[in-house]
């Protein structure tokens, strides 16, 4: 599928409605989504892996994997509302939704996506994710983080043996989506952290 095609596909899936500022649900703007899964497949990550997707909120990520060629997401997310509208916009495609925490989450991946709440709002709320991405993944993990957390990212990559990919900076756009934003369209610096994950530890 091409680019294109792609966004245009993932732009159908919903964000969040009456999203949660505590759980920062944002959706990710779907070229971001299409740029991610483009990146894992062009390095091999994606064509028939069986991928999971953290945070999925209502799966932009998880279903944007399927269409580029994953055999099978698994997309966990915590607010039950999010699940039921991501249930709706899979389809056909092989994603599968669980309402639970990630820190629950033991089913090993070969690739964990995520676009994890960047602990803006609850002062380390990303960190948990990352520990679980990094223990769960097989072959690689793809997400977003705040450019201010890149010695947290940095030093769980250190921690856990894995290697960095890639680093790609962005200008993550922030819509007035929730009642505390008071200024129109601004963007907050981001990176998305492409690791290959130490597959010596056997975790699949
Ligand atoms: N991945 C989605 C949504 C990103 S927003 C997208 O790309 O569009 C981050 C999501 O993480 C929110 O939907 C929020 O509800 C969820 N979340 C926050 N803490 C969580 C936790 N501990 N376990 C599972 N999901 C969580």
């Amino acid at each position: 599928m091409r680019r294109a095609e792609l966004v245009r596909r993932i732009s159908a899936v919903p964000g969040p409605i009456r999203p949660r500022a505590d759980l920062e649900q944002y959706a990710t703007p779907p070229e971001l989504a299409a740029d991610l899964v483009l990146a894992a497949r062009a390095d091999g990550w994606l064509e028939g892996a069986r991928v999971l997707d953290l945070g999925a909120g209502t799966g932009r990520l998880g279903i944007a994997a399927a269409l580029a060629g994953a055999a099978r997401v698994d997309a966990v997310e915590i607010d039950a509302r999010l699940v039921e509208i991501g249930r709706e916009a899979v389809r056909d495609l092989p994603v599968e939704f669980h309402v639970g925490d990630v820190s629950d989450w033991n089913e090993g991946s070969d690739l964990v996506i995520m676009n994890p709440p960047f602990g803006a709002q609850r002062r380390h709320a990303d960190r948990p994710f990352w520990t679980a991405a990094l223990r769960l993944a097989g072959t690689a993990v793809q997400g977003f983080a705040l450019r201010a957390s890149r010695e947290f990212v940095e030093s769980r990559v250190r921690e856990t043996g894995a290697r960095i990919e890639r680093v790609v900076p962005i200008e993550w756009p922030l819509e007035a989506t929730m009642p505390h934003h008071r200024r129109g369209r601004t963007t907050t610096e981001v990176d998305r952290w492409d690791l290959v994950a130490d597959r010596g530890r056997g975790s699949r």
